[in-house]
């Protein structure tokens, strides 16, 4: 700032805010952006002629853009102020969160004019670690000097200009006076001639002429006096133009002062009386806005002993500014004392005789930033806190060498190591063995591409305590992100599935064991099948002859015992035939040989068979149109025997049994009912297995290997047929099934 060179109030603000460690912005009362400062071109990358000519609110988020437009409108509609936060693209193409302060901006007539618009990038406080903040802290400090001294000096402006008023009003004063005077002395003249005029008409001639002198005497003194009036004049009119660069300049420093977004006051005397203090600094004090009649301690009492009184004394005793960062200071809003936090200054104000006369007090309250930080330490302590307690294996890896950040017990000793061996440690220099399985590069994918990865029982060999063993791991990594989604780290959960692993590989032996004994079972029936076949043929054979030559015999022992050896025979060769085709069936050799035959003759022909070693039970076979099938004669009639003695078997002595078909559109439904036990719920859908009989006190006693059933559904869906049964416990079976016709 220059005297003989007046500036503009907005080319000041403009270079203050060049200076200045904040974004700054000036928009024209459209929105449009007429000014930004080197720190705004700097957080955008972008050129003031970028800012002014295109729309410099394409730079904000999409998500964020309308109800900024909306509250830049609504803020200029009702010439009023606004804060907003909104995430602003910068050079890279990143979003950050950005906070904004619009103060209305005015021009020299008072008029609105548009908004300075402080904008403060939260995201670099909230992510810079510890070093870098104290840094920034630093950085901001000196800028708050900065914008201090412009303070002061307009503070000297103002002094300077005030002294050099006093001189043109004393001159003013002086002018004054000697106006009068001359006025004085001109009515006294007029007084004096006019008496002499009344004393002596006889020297009304002298006194004409003496008249006329003073007249002209009289004319001198007036213009004497017109070049005062003018001198009176121009003076009036340079204290005027004084007057409206004072006003200029006070203005200037007030709406500098009214506009910044830190907090700004100036208390005057060592009683630190309040003398200048803008909104932003009235609200922090929480005491309403009638500041201006206190001192700092009586508007302040709270303050007395946190030390602050005594540094506001020793900046106004030394001459030193003294400087705070983020300083808690407990103050009493709504009548409860609360703790806040803030970065602040106290700089001494020297009048220009360089005697020191007031403090100036700048500051930046900086509570949510320390909060939002302690925050994020308490989530990240709480976090810890989880892993450490929880039931599984957890730990957190942080970085692209996964250092162990934290891990708890579990995990510690999954790994097998000390707790001292592995925290801080780069995961992959203290368990060498896991890198070369994999786990390396899975991990490198978790913490560059951000997915997480999950596996079940994955093998991993690690040396636990000084043996190597393979172990099975489900694990999750999960990637660790900070506030802004960044991946920083994984989250690695761990459970060990060894037990499961080798439990299940037991359960799996000893099945293959079973199914191993289950194949020797059925060689064994199907070679012991074969070997008393052969025999049985030969009795079967001797039996035929006996009968015949004993055809004639009236012995009725030999009668009967014949009969019964042929019934007994049969059973015999009925069950040999069922476990040979059960061998054939599981080696596949089973053939089915088909045949164009009489399906109804059939089911008579077997019905008699069954009936004639049957005395207890009464078949009847319901008789319809004929019905021709092309399929296997032995297989079916094999199938039929099986119904047919399952029905006698399974029912209790003098109740009847009655087979039927049904012809349908292109195959025949055969139904063999009996009245007998029949088959509860649970054990349907499981009669049709290999080797499955129904367990009761009353099949205890009824023979059966339980593969008659598993045959015959065998060799009906070799045909393409289906079998099923229809049943309740105790009111008898009905068995079905179907062949296609032709
Ligand atoms: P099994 O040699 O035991 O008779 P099957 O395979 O012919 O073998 O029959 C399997 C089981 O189905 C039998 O043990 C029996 O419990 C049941 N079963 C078969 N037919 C009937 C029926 N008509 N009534 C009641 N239960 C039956």
């Amino acid at each position: 700032m220059h005297h003989n060179k007046p500036v503009s109030s907005e080319e000041q603000v403009k270079a203050i805010a060049d200076t200045a460690p904040i974004m700054v912005l000036m928009l024209d009362k459209d929105s449009g952006a007429v000014y930004a400062n080197t720190a705004w071109l700097r957080f955008t990358g972008r050129t003031i002629e970028q800012e002014t000519s295109e729309q410099w609110f394409k730079g904000i988020h999409q998500a964020d853009l309308d109800l900024c437009l909306q509250t830049l409108k609504k803020a200029a509609f009702q010439q009023s102020s606004f804060k907003i936060s909104f995430r602003l693209k910068n050079g890279n193409h990143n979003y950050h969160w950005v906070v904004c302060n619009g103060a209305t901006r005015l021009n020299a007539t008072g008029e609105f004019d548009g908004f300075v618009c402080w904008c403060q990038d939260i995201d670099n406080v909230m992510l810079a670690n510890h070093q870098e903040s104290e840094q920034q802290a630093i950085v901001s400090g000196q800028n708050e000097d900065i914008l201090s001294k412009e303070l002061l000096s307009a503070n000297e402006e103002l002094l300077t200009t005030n002294e050099e008023l006093a001189t043109t009003n004393k001159a003013l004063h002086l002018t004054q006076l000697k106006l009068a005077n001359l006025n004085d002395e001109l009515e006294e003249k007029v007084r004096l001639r006019t008496t002499a005029l009344e004393e002596s008409e006889h020297e009304q001639q002298t006194l004409n002429e003496e008249l006329v002198a003073t007249n002209e005497e009289l004319a001198a003194t007036n213009e004497e006096l017109a070049t005062t009036n003018e001198e009176l004049l121009s003076s009036q009119r340079r204290l005027e133009k004084l007057l409206e660069e004072l006003k200029e300049s006070e203005h200037r420093t007030r709406s500098l002062i009214e506009s910044a977004p830190l907090p700004i006051a100036v208390y005057k005397g060592r009683e630190m009386k309040i003398v200048l203090a803008n909104q932003s600094i009235i609200d922090i004090w929480g005491k309403g806005n009638d500041v201006f009649s206190h001192t700092y301690h009586s508007l302040l009492p709270e303050l007395g002993n946190q030390a602050i009184y005594d540094q506001l004394d020793e900046v106004y005793t030394t001459g030193k500014a003294f400087h705070a960062r983020n300083q808690r200071v407990d103050i009493v809003v709504d009548n409860v004392l609360q703790p806040f936090y803030f970065n602040y200054s106290f700089v001494p104000i020297f009048d220009t005789k360089g005697e020191i006369y007031g403090i100036m007090n700048t500051g930046a309250e900086v509570t949510d930033l320390v909060r939002a930080k302690q925050q994020v330490e308490q989530s990240e302590k709480n976090l810890q806190n989880i892993i450490l307690q929880a039931p599984v294996a957890m730990c957190i890896l942080m970085g692209p060498k996964h250092t162990v950040m934290v891990a708890n017990d579990m995990m510690i000793e999954f790994w097998g190591k000390e707790s001292a061996a592995i925290l801080d440690k780069p995961l992959f220099e203290v368990l060498p063995e896991a890198r070369e399985q994999g786990l390396e590069q899975i991990m490198a994918d978790v913490f560059h591409r951000g997915e997480t990865f999950e596996a079940v029982e994955m093998p991993v060999s690690l040396y636990r305590g000084s043996q190597n063993g393979v172990i099975y791991q489900n694990v999750v990594y999960e990637p660790y992100c900070d506030n802004t989604g960044k991946v920083i780290g994984i989250i690695a959960i761990t459970t060990d599935a060894t037990e499961q692993v080798l439990a299940r590989q037991k359960l799996e032996q000893s099945l293959d064991e079973v199914q191993k004994l289950q194949r020797q079972k059925d060689d064994f029936i199907g070679i012991a099948s074969h070997e008393l076949k052969t025999p049985l043929t030969s009795l079967s054979a001797l039996i035929q002859v006996l009968t015949v030559k004993l055809r004639d015999t009236t012995d009725p022992f030999v009668n009967g015992a014949l009969a019964k050896a042929n019934i007994q025979i049969r059973k015999m060769t009925n069950l040999i035939n069922g476990f040979l085709n059960i061998s054939r069936l599981e080696s596949g050799k089973i053939h089915i040989e088909k045949q164009h035959f009489r399906l109804n003759q059939l089911l008579h022909e077997m019905a008699e068979e069954i009936q004639i070693t049957t005395h207890s039970h009464t078949i009847h076979v319901h008789d319809h149109e004929p019905v021709d099938v092309f399929a296997d004669k032995d297989k079916v009639g094999s199938v039929l025997t099986n119904l047919l003695s399952n029905a006698v078997k399974y029912s209790p002595k003098g109740k009847s049994i009655s087979v039927s078909y049904v012809k349908k559109d292109h195959y025949v439904e055969v139904s063999i009912h009996d009245e007998g036990m029949g088959i509860t719920e649970q054990d349907l859908d499981k009669l049709f297995d290999r080797y499955y009989r129904v367990e009761s006190s009353y099949t205890k006693n009824i023979s059966g290997f339980g593969i008659g059933l598993y045959l015959s559904a065998e060799i009906i869906k070799q045909h393409g047929g289906r079998i099923w049964v229809q049943s309740k416990s105790g009111e008898g079976s009905t068995f079905y099934f179907t062949l296609p016709l032709n």
